[in-house]
C-alpha cells in the first residue's frame, strides 16, 4: 500500500463512519422513536465502537446492514492505526488499490471476494 493513498482513504472512512452514525440515528428517530427511545439515549452517550454491540440487541435488516458496515469501517480505521490496513483478511495478501478506491472498508483481496460469493451460492444450492 503506498503510503500517500492512506490519508485519502481514511478521510473516506471518517466520512462514512459520520455518515452511517447520522443514518443510525434517523432510521431510528423516524421509524421507530417510541420502540427505540431508551437504545437512542445509550447511543447518544457510547463511543462509535460500543454501537455494533448495542445495536445486536435490537436488529432490523436495516439495522443490521448498517451496524455491519460500521464495523467494517471501525476495522479499516483500525487497521490504519496499526499499518495492517489494505491486506486481506482471507489470504493475507495486499488489497488491489483500485477496489481500496472504490471501497476503503472492504477487506477481501478480489480473488478471496470471489471465493466467498462462490461458495454462498454453492450453499444456496
Ligand atoms: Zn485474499
Amino acid at each position: 500500500m503506498p503510503k500517500s493513498l492512506i490519508p485519502e482513504l481514511r478521510g473516506q472512512l471518517q466520512q462514512e463512519l459520520q455518515q452511517l452514525r447520522e443514518d443510525i440515528f434517523s432510521y431510528l428517530q423516524r421509524d421507530h422513536a417510541d420502540e427505540f427511545s431508551h437504545l437512542l439515549l445509550q447511543l447518544e452517550h457510547q463511543a462509535l465502537s460500543h454501537w455494533p454491540e448495542l445495536l445486536r440487541h435490537w436488529l432490523t435488516p436495516e439495522l443490521e446492514q448498517k451496524s455491519r458496515k460500521l464495523e467494517l469501517v471501525q476495522a479499516a480505521l483500525s487497521q490504519m492505526d496499526m499499518g495492517l490496513y489494505g491486506l486481506c483478511s482471507d489470504c493475507e495478501a495486499r488489497i488491489e488499490r483500485e477496489l481500496l478506491q472504490q471501497d476503503p472498508a472492504r477487506q477481501r483481496c478480489a480473488r478471496c471476494e470471489r471465493q466467498l460469493h462462490e461458495n454462498k451460492s454453492r450453499a444456496l444450492c
